[in-house]
């Protein structure tokens, strides 16, 4: 007989890690229920994903073995061979649909001999899903509601620069319509207020707006102060992205929203990132970086 199911704080890679070090090598696996409850039923699940896994070891006389074994089933254990680096995460293999959890959310490397299992979280997944990966970390988060958190931006291009993010997935600006008006709305409100919150709020400008063609997976308002005195702004592309017309206002997009129930993006806006660089204030010409940067600080408040 299994016992009764008990429910769980989701389990971050650390618990996991925890659960699954030191486990006794002689684990039994558990019975295959009659009824496969997906993996997304744990709908508390935020960035792994995993809080129904535990682990297993099994010895044999040959060699030892380790398993990976969800805790309601047996069909689909995940063989840990003994140190090698196994990576796994939304997929197939563990039934896990949940878009929060990345393909290759973990990595586990089993030591057999001694019995644990190692696991590794960091620098995966693919790059577009970092920021899904960042907003779900209490160490980046600046604010949160119910609706949305704001993060600092990774690489600040200013030194000012937040991005605000709604929990609920929305890829891309292509699939807002009129049911996202209010959070659109909520989102411009909570970046207000993060620039009156700000102690240079006086003496520096602020943009609010959305890249046009964004290439993180998922829709984020940029709340960024206008001097854009920073060492990671390094491009062209990140210049033009957000002094040109690549840089939409969050109140044109609520706007655009409203009127026309989506986000129109006209053709050839991605052509704008390589226009040549130009000051965002006076509108003087710049042929490098570095002179631009310099130009830049003309600008900026005594
Ligand atoms: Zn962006
Ligand atoms: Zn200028």
């Amino acid at each position: 007989m299994r016992g009764g199911e008990r429910r769980r704080e989701p389990m971050t890679a650390r618990d996991l890690s925890s659960s699954l070090r030191g486990r006794p090598a002689r684990l039994q696996l558990p019975a295959c229920p009659a009824s496969h409850a997906p993996a997304s039923d744990e709908g508390t699940e935020r960035v792994t994903g995993f809080s129904s896994w535990g682990g297993a070891g099994v010895r044999s006389a040959i060699m030892q073995v380790c398993w990976l074994v969800r805790k309601d089933k047996c069909c689909q254990r995940i063989k840990l061979p003994h140190l090698k680096t196994v990576v796994i995460g939304r997929g197939p293999e563990t039934e896990i649909t949940d878009k929060k959890c990345s393909r290759q959310q973990v990595q586990l490397k089993a030591d057999c001999n001694k019995g644990y299992v190692k696991i590794k979280q960091e620098h995966l997944g693919h790059w577009s899903q970092g920021l899904k990966i960042s907003m779900q970390d209490p160490k980046m988060q600046v604010y949160k509601d119910e609706r949305v958190v704001v993060i600092k931006d990774k690489y600040p291009k200013a030194r000012y620069h937040w991005l605000i993010l709604p929990w609920d997935s929305i890829s891309s600006l292509k699939s807002v319509t009129k049911e996202h008006l209010e959070l659109l709305e909520h989102m411009h409100a909570v970046g207000e207020k993060l620039i009156q919150q700000c102690l240079d709020k006086d003496s520096l400008e602020f943009r609010l707006g959305y890249h046009a063609v964004p290439s993180m997976s998922q829709v984020h308002l940029h709340v960024i102060s206008q001097d854009f005195d920073s060492p990671c702004l390094k491009n062209k592309k990140h210049w033009n992205s957000f002094t040109t017309e690549y840089f939409l206002n969050s109140q044109d997009v609520i706007e655009m929203v409203e009127t026309k129930g989506k986000v129109l993006v006209k053709d050839g806006t991605s052509e704008l990132l390589k226009l040549p660089l130009r000051c965002h204030v006076c509108k003087q010409h710049q042929s490098t970086i570095p002179q631009l940067k310099e130009h830049l600080k003309k600008h900026w408040p005594k």
